[in-house]
């Protein structure tokens, strides 16, 4: 008995003329995921896609399946020689498994081999006889049951699959474009990072330390969220951009209730250099209105004014609780309440502006040679492949912040 798995495109049914860029990149995104399984063969059709497990068995394939963005929707499937006994006696098992006492279920069958010995009608009374039998407890219901089994008669063989198992929705990462995604050790930016992916775009993680005020811990639990939403990608490309001169500076130049300011407008300048020379097409962060001083629309305004590249913010209207329910489930949130501190706590000021001015925020800033500074930062910006799989290296003890001040 051969098994395939049988794959729903969903949203992507919808993308008329790009279907087949979509498609493609989907297939090439499942041969990625499933890289240690060089036996599965993935055939992209227009409708679905059916993966050959040649083997394999399905319970090690669904796994990996699950986070793959553009999947609606999967199912197991069961290719049968023409002989009603088979089918029968596999049908039975199936139904077996689900715990079927108290159920309630149908048969659906499609024929498309219309010169085949039973009819639909005569199938399904066949089958829906033989269940009946082998499990007293259970109930036919046409509407809604608990379980449908999916007879399928082909012309070369029969098919049947029993479950529907849930995809991951979405589109296929790449399918959108490349971003650059500002990535803190937080709760929120690993959020935003994986509704970017499930939107299709793919992901290149920029992340700001500042050494010894940051420890090389922070660092690796930065790397360890990225590998946390690179299972969503296969891998992604994690640069390091060092921030401690840039703080220092601004530390000197600017007073205190701008410092936030002037330092964000320094990151955007950065990320959307890093972008560029990468070839990416918009910024994105954990941005949430009116979550922190800092993320008020004024703020905003005084931030976004180094740039006209596009800044997808998708936490943006959200509220904390969804975020976090959002962590949970992609298994980030754990890491991120780690206290680990973030160049932006080592040097928030007791009162950071809540509706900070343009003017003033351009006007302190002049006091810095901000074209040199972000050129160095990019220039000693160092990048890295993060796979789901990453390990992080031995650190050695950092500094203690209580020491350098
Ligand atoms: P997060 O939970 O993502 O840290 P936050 O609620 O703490 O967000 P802020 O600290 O104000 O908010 O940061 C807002 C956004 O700025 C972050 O979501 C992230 O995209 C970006 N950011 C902040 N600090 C860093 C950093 N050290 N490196 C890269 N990006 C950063
Ligand atoms: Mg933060």
């Amino acid at each position: 008995m051969k098994v395939r798995l049988l794959v729903r495109y969903g949203e992507l049914s919808t993308k008329g003329r790009n279907k087949k860029m979509f498609t493609q990149k989907l297939a090439n995104n499942i041969k990625k995921a499933l890289m240690n399984y060089p036996q599965v063969r993935v055939f992209p059709d227009y409708d679905f896609m059916y993966l050959d497990l040649n083997g394999v068995p399905q319970e090690e394939i669904i796994p990996l399946l699950k986070p793959i963005f553009g999947i609606q929707s999967f199912s197991p499937v069961y290719i049968l020689e023409k002989k009603m006994e088979k089918v029968k006696e596999v049908v039975l098992d199936l139904v077996g498994k689900e715990n079927p006492n108290g159920k309630t279920f149908k048969i659906a069958t499609k024929r498309s081999d219309h010169e085949f010995v039973m009819d639909t009608n005569e199938i399904n009374l066949f089958l829906g006889d033989a269940v009946l039998e082998a499990y007293p407890e259970i109930r036919v219901q046409l509407k809604q049951p608990d379980i449908t089994v999916r007879v399928d008669v082909r012309r070369q063989h029969i098919m049947v699959s029993l479950q529907t198992i849930q995809g991951a929705g979405g589109l296929p990462v790449g399918t959108s474009g490349r971003v650059s995604l500002m990535l803190s050790g937080g709760i929120d930016s690993p959020v935003a990072a994986y509704l970017a992916m499930k939107r299709g775009m793919e992901v290149q993680c920029v992340h700001f330390a500042s050494p010894p005020y940051t420890s090389p811990q922070a660092l690796v639990k930065t790397k360890q969220l990225a590998a946390k939403v690179a299972i969503y990608g296969g891998s992604l490309q994690f640069f390091t951009v060092p921030f401690t001169e840039i703080q220092e500076e601004i530390k000197k130049a600017v007073p205190e209730n701008y410092l936030m300011t002037v330092m964000r407008r320094m990151m955007l300048r950065i990320t959307d250099q890093l972008r560029e020379k990468n070839h990416g097409l918009a910024i994105a962060n954990g941005e949430s209105v009116g979550q922190v001083a800092s993320q008020t629309l004024e703020s905003m305004i005084a931030i976004n004014d180094v740039t006209n590249t596009p800044i997808i913010r998708p936490v943006a209207t959200m509220d904390k609780l969804d975020i976090i329910a959002i962590a949970q489930e992609i298994d980030t949130f754990e890491l991120s309440i780690q206290p680990f501190e973030d160049c932006c706590t080592v040097f928030a000021p007791p009162s950071p502006k809540t509706k900070p001015k343009l003017e003033k925020a351009r006007e302190y800033e002049s006091r810095l040679n901000v074209e040199e500074l972000v050129r160095r930062a990019v220039e000693n910006t160092v990048v890295e492949e993060i796979t789901p799989n990453y390990v992080a290296e031995e650190v050695e003890n950092s500094v203690k912040m209580d020491d350098l001040f």
